[in-house]
């Protein structure tokens, strides 16, 4: 049985994504931290696509967690092989750097950043040795221009970026992929309460993007048919920065 992992696969993007890998045909791995009703209606709507998957509750940024189940899963699980990863789970903690207290820096960096390592690491054995693989990272336009209010989330982004880069090559010869995804906007829960028609009015297409809109670009770097494609950062903002 063929899978994808999706980490923070129970609401917005990682939902989108959850849903256009199940039209492919994958068992989804749908990860998520709290939120066990809204993982339940990814599962459901994975269902609706003529696929499957399996709840992974875990907290990325928690190392034993990852490791207990995740680790647990891939054990009991052999037979199947996780060909796609997006490493997805991320949060925003808002304020600038002179009122940050030390637990808002950590916990960004944690879910973002020591996430994708603590997952990757386990995931990336089972594709070096199968000579196959796919791993999205999901990072952001703050990490690429960096944002005022977000030094945190800029930087784990931006360290989510090079570490992209980086694996890309380590992994390259073992046809495994590594590239990332640079959302702007995008209407979802995380951006719930931003000034949509203000900040609207800086992007070119006018609008905040959708999920679906970055799901699709995930689906064609989680494909066979970007085989030649590594170590790339594809921007899905509307125009605002590229
Ligand atoms: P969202 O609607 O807030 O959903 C966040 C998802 O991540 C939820 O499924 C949540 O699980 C999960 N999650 C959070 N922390 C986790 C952790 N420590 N362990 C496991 N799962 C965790 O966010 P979104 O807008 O879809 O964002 C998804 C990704 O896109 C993030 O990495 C974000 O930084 C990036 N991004 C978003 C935007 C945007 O405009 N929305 C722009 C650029 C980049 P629960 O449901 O259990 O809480």
């Amino acid at each position: 049985m063929k899978c994808a992992l999706i980490t923070g696969g129970s609401r917005g993007i990682g939902r989108a994504v959850c849903v256009r890998l199940a039209e492919q045909g994958y068992h989804i791995l749908i990860n998520y931290k709290g939120n066990t009703a809204a993982a339940e209606e990814t599962l459901e709507a994975v269902r609706q696509q003529g696929t499957d998957g399996t709840l992974l509750k875990f907290d990325v940024g928690n190392e034993t967690e990852v490791n207990e189940v995740l680790g647990a899963w891939i054990d009991a699980n052999k037979d199947k092989q996780i060909e796609v990863l997006v490493n997805n789970a991320g949060i925003r903690e808002d304020m600038l750097l002179f009122q940050m207290s030390t637990e808002k820096w950590k916990s960004v960096l944690d879910a973002s950043l020591d996430g994708f390592f603590y997952v990757t690491k386990l995931v990336l054995t089972g594709m070096l040795m199968k000579r196959y693989g796919r791993i999205v990272n999901m990072v952001s336009l703050s990490g690429l221009k960096g944002t005022p209010g977000q030094v945190n989330y800029s930087a784990a982004k931006a360290g989510l970026i090079g570490a992209t880069k980086a694996l890309a090559q380590e992994v390259a010869k073992r046809n495994v992929t590594v590239n990332a995804v640079a959302p702007g906007f995008i209407r979802t829960d995380m951006t719930e309460g931003l000034p949509e028609k203000e900040l609207s009015a800086m992007v070119p297409m006018q609008r905040f993007g959708t999920a679906e809109e970055v799901a699709e670009a995930v689906a064609f770097l989680s494909s066979k048919g970007a085989s030649y494609i590594t170590g790339e950062v594809l921007n899905i903002n509307g125009g605002l920065y590229s």
